[in-house]
């Protein structure tokens, strides 16, 4: 195997290690380390996975090589290779993944596999994920190359675990809104850029109707495809400098930048109406109807983030009162 130049390997290193003290997303510290491996290595294919909320599931974080182009395979603790490595928080090396009983070939494997070497990446004494390299011939990987890979594994995981705190803090899990600490922050931060600008500010409030009713006719599972639907609408509605967020359970805050009662109007009807016409399938043959009322409010310059939500608010709640899936626009500040 052609060995990498050690003064290249420690440049790239060095790189590595610069790149991942940048606090950048979390895609792409996973990816830098990934596409690091990939030159360090003898490897076709790199893979990290970390593990969802509950510690259970291992989802693809970032994959470098051969393959990349299909859908990722998910792992659970446990299973397969890297499954294994979770439960025991152990490195692996293979050289023959036949001759292993833990290596599972899934029917749906797309590129070949004879050799594959994991480490796992640890935080506070847990594990967090699993840094996975494999290679089409056998016995391709070497003790230094899994030195290399555990030491990558361990000067990666903690900017790796800073920057999934970071995301878990700002993003909902389940819609991929953003989380209701972010609303605050933000709200102010857009009313002042609009105060420095004389910009506007609009705001909807966005609640679902009678979302109760969905999860007790079909399921919380069904309710939660409902949140997500939703979201998807607003989202395919919006503008990318929109801002969607979480504000509880079954209520959206869309924050809209340099938008004016007009544009606000339009767009809340926009998502009201669309909603309005279409079926949702909420579990595999649970079609159902899922409306929104909404309050839009454009922020008058002078008003509080909190003056500005409490109207968007109470211009929502008048449309519940109406009878629910509409929209209201919020009355002037100060008029009640
Ligand atoms: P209204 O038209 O007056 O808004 O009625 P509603 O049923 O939508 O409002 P209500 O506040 O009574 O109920 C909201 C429901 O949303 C209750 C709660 O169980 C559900 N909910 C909140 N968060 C979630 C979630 O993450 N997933 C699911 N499936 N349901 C949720
Ligand atoms: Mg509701
Ligand atoms: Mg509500």
């Amino acid at each position: 195997m052609p060995s990498l130049d050690p003064q290249r390997a420690l440049l790239l290193l060095l790189r590595l290690t610069q790149e991942l003290t940048l606090d950048k997303p979390l895609e792409h510290a996973l990816q830098a380390v990934t596409d690091a491996i990939k030159v360090l290595l003898p490897a076709d294919h790199i893979s990290i996975r970390l593990l969802d909320q509950k510690r259970d599931a291992l989802l693809s974080g970032a994959r470098t090589g051969t393959g990349v182009g299909n859908r990722p395979m998910e792992f659970r603790r446990g299973e397969g290779v890297i499954g294994w490595v979770v439960e025991h928080g152990e490195s692996v090396r293979i050289g023959r993944v036949q001759d292993d009983p833990r290596f599972v070939r899934p029917d749906d494997q797309k590129f070949p596999i004879q050799s594959i070497m994991c480490e796992p990446l640890f935080s506070g004494g847990e594990v967090i994920g699993v840094l996975a390299a494999t290679s089409p011939h056998e016995e391709a990987f070497g003790e230094d190359d899994q030195l290399l890979l555990r030491l990558l594994a361990n000067c990666s995981s903690p900017p790796i675990e800073r920057a999934r705190l970071k995301r878990l803090a700002m993003f909902d899990d389940l819609t991929g809104a953003f989380n209701h600490r972010y609303l605050s922050p933000r709200l102010q931060e857009e009313l002042e850029r609009a105060g420095r600008t004389n910009g506007e500010v609009s705001l909807l409030l966005l609640d679902l109707d009678h979302f109760k009713n969905v999860n007790d006719a079909h399921g919380h599972k069904a309710g939660d495809n409902a949140l997500k639907h939703f979201a998807d609408r607003v989202r395919a509605s919006t503008r990318r400098i929109d801002i969607l967020v979480r504000r509880g359970g079954e209520e959206f805050v869309l924050i809209m930048p340099t938008t004016g009662i007009t544009q606000a109007h339009s767009t809340a009807s926009r998502i009201q109406e669309k909603l309005d016409k279409e079926m949702i399938e909420v579990l595999p043959g649970v079609l159902i109807r899922q409306t929104v009322s909404i309050g839009v409010a454009t922020w008058d310059s002078r008003e509080s983030p909190e003056q500005l939500e409490m109207r968007a608010d109470q211009a929502m709640y008048e449309g519940k009162r109406q009878g629910r899936n509409r929209v209201i626009i919020a009355a002037q500040s100060g008029t009640g």
